[in-house]
């Protein structure tokens, strides 16, 4: 039985679209390998790495799936089956740049490949059609970024799933205790709250959370620590969660406390300027301009969001320079950092959905510093 998390004609939707995007592009076709594409086209997960998984889109004519004999029957419990896509199978020893060529017009001009392609089918399919071959990302993110109801109903399941998670990490961080074992607690925990699995957990205490990606380490929490705990992963769908809520043990330091309220207002501010026909630079703009103002700029080191959905980090991403105008449906983090390396970090991350007025935020928990109970 498929677990396809949506109807098929969803799918084909998908598919419709990114061949007429590709027609007005004006390509020839798509080439999309495993990865965030091709689990949004047609909902096919995993795929080794080294035996080329590829669905070919002609711009004129009707899709391929090219597909190790072996992975077939896995491929088959897809989009792929269920709209009884043609699927070319291969084994080892034969040659599957061969009907990625069969797959396609004779001499096509324009080719582009999805960006997560490995560069190891890249170059021989390259070759093997004698052109250069584009990148499809331009193409393939207008499908994804704008999501549609059913799309978002997920984002906000896997939204309640981790804010669920961060109302108890009050408990579950106290002093004596090490990132480490806080971190496993906390990935149970996404897992009993309904994730698939606790894709990413930062438990970044005291000088640790001066860094935005650490992961965790045997560091102990002491009394007095800031916290910053960064958390997210799919739901059964595939669609992901992440939030970010700074946490404090004890008594904080009372020129932290000022700056992480400032930090507050900063993310606040953001999420206050997104509504349709703004651009995502705006939205950046809006929180480091408040940061800025308290002379903050330098501690904040990254960009304030990215978009988010099959894959936790997609278009658009909200970036100075991004000339991205939001539209309804749109779904992306936003989270201001601020970090003293040696000494502190802090963080606030939210999930918002555009909607037609405003923003829906998806994670609800306390913004501002929250105290643990340990
Ligand atoms: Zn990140
Ligand atoms: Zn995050
Ligand atoms: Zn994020």
């Amino acid at each position: 039985m498929s677990a396809l998390p949506f109807p098929p004609a969803v799918y084909a939707a998908r598919l419709g679209r990114a061949r007429l995007l590709a027609r007005d592009a004006g390509l020839d076709a798509i080439v999309v390998g495993p990865g965030p594409d091709l689990t949004y086209l047609v909902g096919v997960e995993g795929s080794t790495f080294e035996r080329l998984t590829a669905l070919v889109v002609p711009a004129a004519g009707d899709p391929t799936v090219v597909v190790p004999r072996m992975e077939l029957a896995k491929v088959r419990d897809t989009a792929v089956g269920a709209l009884g896509l043609a699927v070319a199978d291969w084994v080892d020893g034969e040659d599957p740049y061969e009907s990625v060529a069969a797959a396609l017009p004779v001499a096509p001009g324009r080719v582009a490949v999805s960006d997560a392609l490995p560069a190891l089918h890249v170059v021989p399919i390259g070759d093997r059609l004698g052109v250069r071959l584009e990148l499809a990302t331009p193409v393939l993110r207008e499908g994804r970024m704008v999501k549609d109801a059913a799309e978002v109903a997920e984002l906000r399941r896997a939204g309640a799933a981790i804010d669920a998670v961060h109302r108890l990490v009050p408990e579950l961080i106290r002093a004596g205790r090490t990132e480490r074992e806080v971190g496993a607690d906390i990935a149970a925990a996404m897992v009993e709250a309904g994730h698939r699995v606790a894709e990413f957990v930062i438990v970044a205490s005291g000088l640790n959370g001066a860094d935005p990606h650490h992961d965790v380490s045997d560091r102990v929490i002491e009394d007095g620590d800031l916290v910053v705990v960064d958390i997210g992963g799919p739901v059964p769908s595939g669609y992901n969660s992440d939030s970010t809520r700074t946490y404090v043990v004890g008594t904080p330091d009372p020129e932290a406390a000022r700056r992480i309220a400032v930090l507050e207002r900063a993310q606040q501010a953001a999420v206050d300027v997104v509504r349709p026909g703004v651009t995502a630079e705006s939205v950046d703009a809006a929180a480091r301009g408040v940061l800025a103002a308290e002379g903050l700029a330098e501690a904040f080191v990254h960009r304030t969001g990215h978009g988010i959905g099959v894959s936790v980090h997609e278009e658009p991403y909200i970036a100075p320079g991004s000339a991205v105008v939001l539209r309804e449906g749109m779904a992306f983090s936003i989270e201001p950092g601020i970090y003293f390396p040696g000494r502190w970090g802090a963080r606030i991350e939210d999930i918002v959905v555009v909607t037609a007025n405003g923003c829906e935020r998806l994670n609800v928990t306390p913004h501002g510093l929250t105290p643990t109970r340990g």
